[in-house]
């Protein structure tokens, strides 16, 4: 992973939004920047370099692990070592004018922020930066996608374990458990998220965690799970049938695998990603089923199973080369059934390349 190169460009950023370092706290940035995995720190980065701050437990790992930063340990909360480390630069002298920190008004808490203003020496001023890692994160390397391809390969092969085990009368919860032993069998960190088993009315809450509820006969059954491999997440969803669908079942499934692959269809670089939600839902239209999609159409997936892009109506974001995007457009008829397809994409310089190597036919158990 390239840590140097992110850095410098962080830090080449700086200057235009007026400050002279930026304190990264929330450990997904960390890791991106310093390739740190541990689960406390923080990372300065500033035109005189980066400094990885962590406390005892971390010695060694962060030796380990940590690329392009000089490495401060001490006894101390990270955040508390940083702003230490800094208070004690300038009382060397080096600078007499305000130092202008940025920090990352997304994922400090007012008590960290509390914490840093009460250290610091008046002439620092804090100042929340905008997203610019997450920006960053945005478009992936050669060697993220690397990643993401291996977590993506590893977790659709936990769908053969559940068509193995998903059958009228067993448990959600036991579904999602023989999928998640399948996954930490196979290699996977751990799942990107909490496994979604949702089978009959059950199926129309687009966020239905695995419950204690047999899978009754009759009844779609939406999973959506993920892995983590390498740091990288993956996602997918789909719905099968328990028992002989009806035609409109058929008809429903049918309508939300066509929107999924016209938004598919719709994913290129130059487009923004309102536009890739409006032909997911221009498709559903056409069946009288938009309404019942009530979520947005995808999200980006890297280090964190939700990051940006946001894949929304209204959003402006423009797609590049490098992008990596869930497409998981649904219908959720409350009381009844839903179904929703999710595959992971990645933008290529014509259009998109799908990850996901599961079929989405439908599959009646
Ligand atoms: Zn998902
Ligand atoms: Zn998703």
């Amino acid at each position: 992973m390239d840590h140097k190169g992110r850095q410098l460009r962080l830090q080449s950023a700086l200057p235009a939004l007026r400050l002279d370092a930026l304190l990264i706290t929330h450990l997904p940035n960390i890791r991106y920047l310093s390739g740190f995995t541990g689960s406390a720190g923080a990372l300065l980065v500033s035109k005189a370099g980066s400094v990885f701050f962590a406390d005892g437990r971390y010695t060694a790992q962060a030796r380990a692990e940590v690329k392009a930063a000089k490495i401060v340990i001490a006894s101390k909360a990270p955040l508390a070592t940083a702003a230490e480390w800094l208070s004690a630069r300038q009382q060397n002298g080096r600078r007499a004018i305000p130092f202008k920190v940025g920090i990352e008004g997304e994922h400090m808490t007012v008590a960290a922020r509390s914490l840093l203003a009460g250290i610091l020496p008046s002439t620092f001023r804090l100042r929340p930066a905008p997203p610019l890692v997450e920006k960053a994160r945005m478009v992936k390397d050669n060697d993220e996608i690397g990643c993401i391809r291996s977590a993506v390969i590893l977790g659709a092969s936990l769908f053969a374990r559940a068509l193995e085990v998903i059958r009228p009368g067993v448990r959600e919860a036991e579904v999602a458990s023989e999928m998640e032993y399948a996954a930490r069998k196979a290699g996977a960190q751990q799942m990107s998220f909490t496994t979604i088993i949702a089978s009959g009315e059950r199926s129309a809450l687009p966020h239905g965690r695995a419950s204690q509820a047999a899978i009754p006969g009759q009844a779609f059954v939406v999973c959506d799970f993920g892995v983590i491999l390498s740091g990288y997440c993956s996602d997918m969803t789909r719905t099968v049938y328990v028992g002989r669908p009806s035609a409109e079942a058929r008809g429903v499934y049918q309508a939300v695998k066509q929107a999924q692959q016209a938004a598919v269809d719709a994913v290129r670089p130059g487009i923004s990603v309102g536009e890739v939600d409006r032909a997911a839902r221009k498709s559903l239209q056409k069946s009288g089923l938009a309404k019942y999609f009530t979520h947005s159409t995808g999200h980006g997936v890297g280090l964190e199973i939700h990051e940006a892009p946001r894949v929304a109506a209204g959003q402006t974001e423009i797609l590049q080369p490098g992008m990596v995007i869930t497409i998981e457009p649904g219908v959720y008829v409350p009381g009844r059934w839903g179904v929703r397809i999710e595959d992971m994409v990645v933008v290529t310089e014509h259009g998109c390349e799908v990850l996901t190597p599961t079929s989405k036919e439908l599959v009646a158990i």
